[in-house]
């Protein structure tokens, strides 16, 4: 037990950040250069032997405490190295770092204006800033939320309490249940290749799973907006209430941007609610590319028509984990609290300025100054670059794949930053000339010898009846397409020599 007068915060500190420091420059460095893999991977029995996850009864002060950071970072995916392309965030960055520093420094609370000053008027700039980008108009803003699924959950309770007030005093009461119901059962439409976290918010609203209607996708992975009218209405001579509608800017597994400039003629024809989620895709709108003339152009037509919009900044723009937001042309962040809370007049006894009254939660972190800050440092052109040299590179790698022997792409172009693709073993490539759903297991066997090595990590996916795929994301600032994207096609074809027996394996 440290006595109370002992106690020297500022001290304890500066002792444990000057050997934090050379601690985590040192694993950035070899995470960064390749020294060290992506991962030193264990499973949990194996895990449990060489980290020490007991919890003492006398604390173990500094000394006890650094071997088990040092042991975190061991055994912990080194998301530093480039060749993590696994999911759709990369390493952090200097000044990321530095933001999660300042905000446990301060350790605020952005639920009211005079907890956290500074960081409450960050989050209105930063909302609005990103607003302009994406043309919401002057009275466009937002609020962050803990994550994509909790932006896009927001999204969906908003629309219904505005679309739909009575529910939020009476609850949710359709037709036929309820005869003198202004609506009938919600139904919800999104494309068959949107993120889960849709089904999960209408699950958790109590809508129900079933009434997420998935619209079919064209062979690019867009949702087809002629599907989604006759969807609709069929929905409505059902009598049934048709009032959100998702378009996916960058969808998960393929990286298509669903045409919103199209989907919100629709929405707007059957009084439905147009949200966006660009979680994924949505930092490529820093690209001027997408205010140029070419394809990416067309990914953001049509944005100022949405009603709310997600984007997670910890995805592209390599803000840390986590860092989302839900922005609307109406109102800013004031849309959210007017919407949800049964008090028509917090307005008025409320202060405008406290962020907490629109979300879900109480207490919320001021995830809002590290994309600030971020965005001081790169500037909107920094966050420009980088997009522009992952498009170039998904590009690169996408021509190279294209040429190689054995190997196959999913799509023959590149939408977005995802490469999917097979490698067809040459030794059975008759057998799936054939039978084309081999290439799932040929896929998986694969994918679990490249990542059994350690120094790459990759994702595979299947989607749609399509067998699995290899998935690499490309995201990363310092992925080399010589050092990491072709030697990644070596291993993967270093994997297949290895096999002795394919029969064996695809019985
Ligand atoms: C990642 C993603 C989400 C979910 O975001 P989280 O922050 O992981 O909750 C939602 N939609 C799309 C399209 C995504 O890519």
């Amino acid at each position: 037990m440290v006595a109370i007068d002992s106690i020297n915060n500022a001290g304890e500190l500066d002792i444990m950040l000057s050997r934090m420091q050379e601690m985590v420059t040192n694993y950035i460095r070899e995470g960064e250069h390749r020294i060290r893999p992506v991962v030193n991977f264990r499973n949990p029995n194996e895990l449990y032997k060489v980290v020490d996850f007991s919890l003492p009864d006398a604390g173990s002060g500094a000394d006890g405490t650094f071997d088990l950071i040092k042991s975190t970072l061991e055994y912990s995916v080194n998301s530093w190295n480039p060749r993590f392309m696994d999911k759709l965030y990369a390493g952090a960055n200097p000044i990321g770092v530095i933001s999660e520093l300042l905000l446990a420094v301060l350790n605020s609370n952005t639920h009211v204006y005079h907890c956290s000053p500074v960081f409450t008027l960050m989050e209105i700039e930063v909302t609005k800033a990103m607003g302009r980008l994406f043309n919401l108009g002057t009275n466009a803003g937002g609020l962050f939320c803990p994550g994509g699924s909790a932006s896009n959950l927001l999204a969906i309770v908003t629309a219904r309490n505005t679309l739909y007030p009575s529910i939020k005093k009476e609850g949710y009461l359709p037709r036929p249940f309820n005869p003198t119901a202004d609506y009938g059962k919600l139904k919800i439409f999104t494309s068959s290749h949107s993120h889960y976290s849709i089904d999960k918010g209408a699950q958790l609203m109590g809508l129900g799973a079933d009434n997420i209607v998935k619209v079919p996708v064209d062979n690019n992975g867009r949702m087809r907006v002629d599907e989604l009218e006759r969807l609709m209405c069929g929905s409505i001579e059902k009598g049934e209430t048709p009032f959100f509608i998702n378009a996916t800017a960058g969808t998960t597994v393929l990286g298509a941007f669903d045409p919103i400039r199209r989907i919100s003629a629709v929405a707007k024809k059957y009084n439905c609610w147009l949200h966006v989620d660009a979680s994924w895709g949505g930092g490529a709108i820093f690209s001027n590319r997408t205010r140029s003339s070419g394809i990416e152009a067309s990914w953001f037509d049509g944005s100022e028509l949405a009603d709310t919009i997600t984007f997670n900044p910890h995805k592209l723009l390599g803000v840390p984990l986590q860092c989302s937001m839900l922005l609307t042309p109406h109102n800013g962040h004031l849309l959210y609290a007017q919407a949800n809370s049964l008090q028509a007049d917090y307005l008025f006894h409320g202060n405008p300025y406290d962020l907490g009254a629109g979300t879900i939660g109480c207490g919320r972190r001021p995830d809002a100054a590290k994309l600030f800050l971020s965005w001081k440092f790169y500037g909107k052109e920094g966050f420009g670059a980088r997009i522009d040299r992952a498009l170039d590179i998904a590009q690169q790698f996408t021509d190279i794949i294209r040429c190689r022997p054995n190997f196959r792409l999913v799509k023959n172009s590149t939408s977005f930053l995802q490469v999917c693709f097979w490698f067809v073993p040459p030794r059975i490539a008759s057998f799936i000339e054939k039978d084309g759903s081999l290439l799932a297991n040929v896929t998986k066997e694969l994918h679990k010898k490249v990542n059994q090595r350690g120094d790459f990590m990759i994702d595979h996916a299947p989607v749609e009846g399509i067998p699995d795929f290899f998935r690499i994301v490309i995201n990363a600032p310092t992925v080399d397409l010589h050092d990491d994207l072709e030697k990644l096609l070596e291993a993967i074809e270093e994997a297949d020599s290895s096999i002795e027996e394919w029969n064996e394996i695809l019985q």
